[in-house]
């Protein structure tokens, strides 16, 4: 089973993820995970990205793709791979059909884990720290006690930069962006499967793995 697995952040894609590939036994390959392994591997292309990367500059897809093209002939791919993180635009995608092509597989679904852009923006603000013991709570799925007071040390709890609603607007948005083309082109090669993402986290599971059994 050869699946892609998409979702905007604040979706659960990391947590059907890790579900799914239990499931089916299957590796879960993330771009994050699988640039590591290169760099750790001091493979060329591990290498090269490396030097994008300590630069902070944007690794090259012609190197992003070289290390997924190594990354899925590994013999624990044989039976089949989760990719999660890749690919995130169209010229990705289409170097990723030619891949799959080159080594005569295909992909066989790409599931996409829709929630709404309120839903999301409600799931990534709110969250909240606390400023001494550094506990962490959700004031809608795990908060604490008492409004804005840890409940492990009494301490204030607060939201963190990256957390506020302006900067989870801009993140959707650019996120959205590049979402958007890529649901397209799927939608045209017929492979994309939409999952409703704001069903409960066990239904959301049970419906991806409906999809992956039905293609
Ligand atoms: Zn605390």
């Amino acid at each position: 089973m050869n699946i892609v697995l998409m979702g905007l952040p604040g979706a659960g894609k990391g947590t059907q993820a890790a579900r799914i590939v239990e499931q089916l036994q299957i590796p879960h390959i993330s771009t994050g995970d699988m640039f590591r392994a290169a760099v750790k591997d001091q493979t060329p292309l591990g290498l090269e990205a490396k030097s994008y990367m300590d630069q902070g500059k944007l690794v090259p897809d012609r190197v992003t793709i070289g290390i997924v093209r190594e990354r899925l002939g590994k013999e624990d791919c044989a039976k089949g791979f989760l990719l999660d993180g890749f690919p995130r635009t169209v010229p990705q995608a289409e170097a990723l059909d030619e891949l799959t092509r080159d080594v005569g597989r295909e992909l066989d679904a790409v599931i996409y884990i829709e929630v709404e852009e309120e839903e999301l923006l409600k799931r990534l603000t709110g969250r909240r720290i606390c400023r001494s013991c550094g506990a962490t709570y959700h004031v809608v799925f795990a908060p604490p006690a008492k409004d804005g007071v840890c409940d492990k040390c009494g301490s204030e709890l607060y939201q963190r930069d990256d957390d506020r609603p302006e900067t989870v607007r801009e993140r959707l948005k650019v996120n959205l962006e590049q979402t958007g083309s890529l649901l397209d082109y799927y939608d045209s090669t017929g492979k994309l499967r939409r999952v409703n993402g704001q069903l409960p986290i066990d239904q959301v599971t049970e419906a991806i793995l409906a999809v992956i059994r039905g293609v």
